[in-house]
């Protein structure tokens, strides 16, 4: 097939990526009436969450979290069973069939809203044009130019190395590498006590990896609240977590039976030098806006490489950007909730995303949920507020079922009792975080919450009782 080959085509809107925020978009469009494209590079659809992040992290934590109940948990209860074995070949193997299950659910999606899908990394060449390129089945460099009256530039994030270090995928590990690796590590040092970090790093704590995490900040999960991440910290170092905090990674070399890395103290800047079968770099992703031909169109990215953008639309009319290659968090939701509210916009609808109210999980055991603002955000913004808090060890069902660390604290307005913000820790805490989500979606207060009958017994009568002790009038502490 050659350039020649192909009649130019003419979309409404063509969204270039796959993912989360991409997918969602064209669907949300095609639903809207419009004759919608979309372009991916890779070869299955569904970005970073499907392929190699939300999905196949979260496949292997609860395959994880079983093996880890089976060794530690089963036995106190009555159940009786030898030690577990891991095989790892199964494990991928599954956690392989969920991803390729899924991507492929979307290209049903994608033909069922008569979506065209286009395979091929896509360049801007005018306002309205793009050229896609991709290699056809002999591998022979195929191009096509698309015009379109609208775009949405969805192209995600990728991992951010560190200078100097080489990432082989093997040994020194990103998050891709680590969701692959062929054989549990004897050790495994993680840089970066984020999100990915800390949920990586479980899946193979569980598997019986010894786990160090090495952070150049001085607390884990440096945006959460701060005691909710005091107490992370804490239930991570009972699991066998070590943390190395205020400390600076200085090199990471491969050598004969894993890597060493250098680190150095933050504050006295003495050095150590570690030894680890597996390394994974976990410090943060960067937006994928290379080789996209942004200059041709006069978009500019700001000092971190993001696109900004005003109500989603770029600094050109006829092209918006959402999900992570913007501002924001790089959460697939968020991504999801931008395509829709973009493909709305372009449709002629007020499209619009609710930046206060966006949840925030850790798939960790237990998990961490928050929403809206930390005590540390309200204290800086001067704002009065009121702290309601409920225990895990005071909740019935989490009595009942074993999970019992960690509580809810619910922050709302000194005046108004209006909720301002959530912070859980928990057993499910991804899916109890719903309700205070909905509730301040609706501008509720804490008293809502709290005259809002719960079924008993639930994770979520905690949600109850932290909103009630807004007022000092929980009933089961
Ligand atoms: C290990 C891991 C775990 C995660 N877990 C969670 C989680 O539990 N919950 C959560 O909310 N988020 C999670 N995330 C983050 C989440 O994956 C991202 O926020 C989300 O995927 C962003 O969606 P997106 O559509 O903006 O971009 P992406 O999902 O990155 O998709 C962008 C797509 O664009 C394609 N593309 C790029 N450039 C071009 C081009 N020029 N032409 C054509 N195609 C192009 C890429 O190939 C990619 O498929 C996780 C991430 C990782 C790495």
């Amino acid at each position: 097939m050659s350039e020649q080959n192909f009649v130019q085509r003419e979309f409404d809107l063509v969204v270039i990526g796959a993912g989360p925020g991409g997918y969602v978009a064209a669907i949300r469009a095609a639903q809207l009436g419009l004759k919608t494209a979309c372009v991916e590079k890779r070869k299955t659809l569904g970005g970073t969450c499907l392929n190699v992040g939300c999905i196949p992290s979260k496949a292997l934590l609860e395959v994880s979290h079983k093996f880890h109940d089976a060794g530690h948990q089963f036995e106190k209860l009555g159940i009786g069973i030898s030690s577990p074995k891991i095989d790892v070949t199964k494990l991928l193997a599954n956690k392989n069939e969920i991803v390729s299950g899924l991507t492929g659910g979307i290209a049903g999606l994608f033909k069922k809203n008569k979506i065209t899908s286009i395979e091929g990394a896509a360049k801007f060449l005018d306002k309205n044009t793009i050229e896609v390129t991709r290699a056809d089945d002999q591998g022979k460099i195929v191009k096509e130019q698309i015009s379109a009256k609208n775009f949405i530039i969805a192209t995600g994030s990728e991992v951010t190395n560190l200078p100097g270090v080489e990432i082989d995928e093997k040994v020194i590990v990103s998050s891709t590498g680590a969701l692959d690796l062929e054989k549990v590590p004897g050790k495994m040092i993680v840089i970066g006590a984020g999100v990915i970090g800390l949920e990586l790093g479980s899946v193979w704590s569980r598997f019986g990896a010894e786990v160090e995490v090495i952070e150049y900040l001085d607390k884990i999960t440096p945006a959460m609240d701060a005691e909710v991440s005091r107490n992370f910290q804490r239930i991570l170092e009972k699991q066998g977590f070590k943390f190395r905090l205020s400390t600076k990674v200085v090199s990471v070399k491969k050598d004969k039976s894993g890597a060493i890395v250098e680190i150095e103290s933050v504050a006295d800047g003495k050095k150590e030098t570690l030894s680890a079968d597996v390394v994974l770099v976990a410090i943060g992703r960067r937006p994928n806006t290379e080789n996209l031909g942004l200059e041709n169109v006069g978009i500019k990215t700001n000092a971190r490489g993001f696109i900004e953008n005003n109500h989603l639309r770029t600094s050109i009319e006829n092209i918006f950007a959402i999900g992570d290659v913007t501002t924001g968090p790089m959460l697939a939701h968020k991504a999801e909730d931008e395509g829709v509210a973009a493909a709305e916009i372009i449709a002629g609808q007020k499209g619009h995303v609710n930046y206060d109210v966006i949840p925030n999980v850790i798939y960790t055991y237990p998990e961490i949920a928050s929403v809206g603002k930390t005590e540390e955000e309200l204290k800086a913004a001067n704002v009065a507020y009121k702290v309601g808090k409920f225990s895990m060890m005071a909740n019935s069902r989490a009595r009942a079922t074993g999970d019992d660390q960690g509580f809810v604290k619910i922050l709302a307005d000194a005046k108004t009792d209006r909720i301002l913000g959530a912070h859980i820790i928990g057993r499910e805490a991804g899916n109890t975080i719903h309700e205070v989500v909905v509730a301040m979606e609706f501008g509720g207060s804490a008293e809502d919450l709290a005259r809002t009958c719960h079924a008993h017994p639930t994770y979520n009568e905690a949600v109850k009782e932290a909103a009630m002790a807004v007022e000092k009038r929980q009933i089961h502490s």
